[in-house]
């Protein structure tokens, strides 16, 4: 018997795995640009952290959770997502107590025990970034618009930006009751029922068509909104426009995680069928203090790589074959050639060039091939002859056209057919 991956997760294999690689640049591109600085935080944590940074009521904390015992009686989870250990870094070591806003990003995998289906995997990887220790609204549209951007970069078209806001200490808790009001009034099974009292703003995220109906008329967060609120919401918004990132205004939008305020949103994809979200985030100004650390207003995002690597798919973007493995392939005939041409792709890396060569003691015939399958736009094919000789034969597999180069010029004359 041979093993096979855990349920819900998936390998990565060329050439797949070098357009995700790209993917993952491609996302951070622009918040490296602005200035965030890379964070790199263990793959595990407290369980407590979780507990407390991500909310006992969410369905991550509550159900999704890979929690372990150590050997030294430490409960442990693998982190669920980025924030609360980006958080708590920046506690541990005091970043806060320097420049604020402390800016950071992070890439990495993340680990959910969910339902798994197309899009939707029990490890997933995520760039995010971070804006931490400043009340800013132009903050709130720098780390939106930089995402709209590192989706854009991708080609990209069929993105949609969801924008709504949760109000804050003040208002939210007014809007809490009405919506509980609301929500007692309705048929709903005990579940829901239950998360009336504890989370009742994730209700509203219930995708089941029977809740959807009844939810017609909820009081919306956006009608309770107070003026403090309103007004940075109007500020995020009108600076978006300004900046010709277009958005939706989405009252009902609330997220899985319970420690957001203000800002909150959701970029969501056409083509992925039930799992649309590529990515999401926004305010969360009591994070901190939930982690026992000083008043650090925030925002920040994640995106869902996955799902963006499946949006490029449905979108035809990936359609184009994948970029040659190597520009140049060794073909070396008989042992003596072989150290020749082990020496020589060393030399043609080290100037720079994508460089691979049969192993394996392969004849002619099966060196050729290996040539091609590189996607190789040369094959250096090095005989007994060539070596007397002091030279190599330039074979340009595009046409088959072939010469013979000195060995001291071959990485000149190569690379400037490569040029
Ligand atoms: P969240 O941390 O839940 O706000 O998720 C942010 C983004 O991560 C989502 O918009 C998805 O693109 C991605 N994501 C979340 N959960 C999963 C999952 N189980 N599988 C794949 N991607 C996910």
């Amino acid at each position: 018997m041979t093993f096979q991956s855990p349920k819900g997760t998936y390998d990565l294999l060329p050439p797949a795995s070098e357009r995700v690689l790209a993917v993952r640049e491609a996302l951070a591109a622009p918040v490296r640009q602005a200035g965030y600085g890379y964070v790199e935080t263990p793959t595990f944590e407290d369980t407590e952290l979780f507990k407390r940074g991500v909310g006992e009521s969410t369905d991550v904390v509550s159900k999704e959770m890979y929690t372990f015992d150590d050997k030294g009686g430490r409960s442990l989870t693998l982190r669920p997502e980025g924030t609360a250990s980006v958080v708590r870094a920046v506690l541990q070591h005091n970043l806060h107590n320097g420049q604020l806003p402390v800016k950071l990003w992070y890439s990495g995998s993340q680990y959910r025990y969910e339902r798994a289906q197309k899009g939707r995997y029990r490890h997933f990887w995520q760039v995010g970034a971070e804006a931490l220790g400043a009340e800013d609204p132009a903050l709130d549209a720098e780390l939106v618009a930089l995402a709209w951007r590192g989706f854009a970069s991708l080609g990209l078209k069929g993105v949609t930006l969801l924008l709504n806001s949760l109000g804050d200490q003040v208002c939210r808790p007014v809007y809490r009751a009405a919506l509980q009001d609301f929500l007692r009034g309705l048929d709903l099974d005990e579940a829901t029922r239950a998360r009336i009292e504890i989370n009742p703003l994730r209700v509203l995220d219930d995708k089941r068509p029977e809740v959807q109906e009844q939810l017609e008329g909820a009081p919306l967060v956006a009608d309770h909104l107070c003026a403090a609120c309103k007004a940075y919401h109007e500020e995020v918004r009108t600076l978006l426009t300004a900046l010709g990132v277009p958005f939706t205004d989405e009252p009902k939008l609330v997220r899985g995680l319970d420690y957001y305020t203000r800002t909150t949103f959701e970029f969501v994809h056409g083509g992925l069928g039930s799992q649309s979200a590529v990515g999401g985030g926004g305010r969360y100004d009591g994070l901190s203090e939930m982690l026992g650390g000083p008043a650090l207003p925030s925002v920040g995002w994640a995106l869902g790589v996955d799902r963006t690597y499946l949006a490029m798919e449905a979108e035809g973007l990936l359609d184009e074959a994948p970029a040659a493995r190597v520009q140049v392939y060794g073909v070396p005939l008989g042992e003596e050639a072989r150290r020749r041409m082990f020496l020589l792709v060393e030399e043609l890396r080290a100037a720079g060039l994508r460089v691979d060569m049969a192993f394996g003691g392969k004849g002619l015939k099966g060196a050729m091939k290996g040539a091609d399958r590189s996607g190789a736009r040369f094959a250096l094919i090095l005989g007994e002859r060539d070596l007397a000789a002091q030279a190599v034969q330039v074979k340009d597999l595009t046409t088959a056209e072939q010469t013979e180069v000195p060995l001291a010029q071959v990485s000149d004359v190569l690379k400037g057919k490569l040029q």
